[in-house]
């Protein structure tokens, strides 16, 4: 089962519910915990097993710390961005027009390791809670999609958003923007009804469709020959 999670500021927040765990999908930005917590209390069946982000950045990662800290979940991140939670984290291409730049000192400080358990390091193809790490860099070094097979859904953090259209991050928010705009070739594979973004509205039915037209439009695929299927 699949649930936004409503009040979050910053990225949308997804609860993810499989046989395999229970997660937290990018809790949002930074003080969204209690929206989260308040959404967990009444819809969650028991405690959540992990917090997942898409990417560190902070509209996505900047309530992790608290939700983990309060739930008792454990944190699994890409190991390309782990280092931009931790301290002294690279200062190259903090993007996100400088907000990166300004993570509280509390979050800065994070975590590969907390109080509340081993965080896990996320390599792509890895599953965790039935979600199928695909791992698209460019927007971050760590970017990554989660794809449900049970839910036939596809989670894209920041690698497409939905907000006019189908479309890569703009420039100015990429840390590569040309591998940025390429890495949306990796979902050339899969099958899935269901797009949930990390900003704008989720597509419910035919999404790998609709995903696989813009990337034939951009001209990151072959255009389908005439007459085949
Ligand atoms: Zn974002
Ligand atoms: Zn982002």
């Amino acid at each position: 089962m699949i649930q936004r999670i409503p009040g979050v500021r910053g990225a949308q927040a997804y609860l993810h519910r499989s046989a395999e765990g229970i997660a937290v999908i990018d809790p949002g930005y930074t003080g969204s915990f209690r929206a989260v917590l308040h959404f967990l209390d009444e819809h969650a069946p028991g405690p959540i097993d992990w917090v997942i982000l898409t990417h560190h950045h902070i509209d996505h990662a900047g309530a992790a710390l608290a939700l983990c800290q309060a739930t008792g979940a454990r944190l699994a991140v890409h190991r390309d961005d782990a280092p931009y939670l931790r301290s002294g984290r690279p200062r190259d291409r903090m993007t996100l027009w400088g907000l990166a730049e300004r993570l509280p000192a509390r979050l800065a400080s994070y975590v590969i390791s907390t109080a509340v358990g081993e965080s896990r390091l996320l390599d792509d193809g890895d599953v965790i809670a039935g979600l199928t790490v695909v791992h698209g860099p460019g927007h971050t070094p760590g970017s990554i999609c989660l794809y449900s097979e049970s839910e036939s859904a596809l989670f894209l953090g920041d690698v497409l958003n939905n907000e006019r259209g189908i479309r890569t991050p703009p420039w100015n928010v990429n840390h590569w923007h040309r591998r940025a705009r390429l890495a949306p070739r990796r979902l050339e594979g899969l099958r899935f009804e269901q797009a949930h973004f990390g900003h704008g509205p989720s597509i419910l039915t035919g999404a790998d469709q609709g995903i696989r037209a813009f990337l034939t439009r951009r001209g990151l695929l072959p255009a389908p020959v005439m007459g085949q299927p």
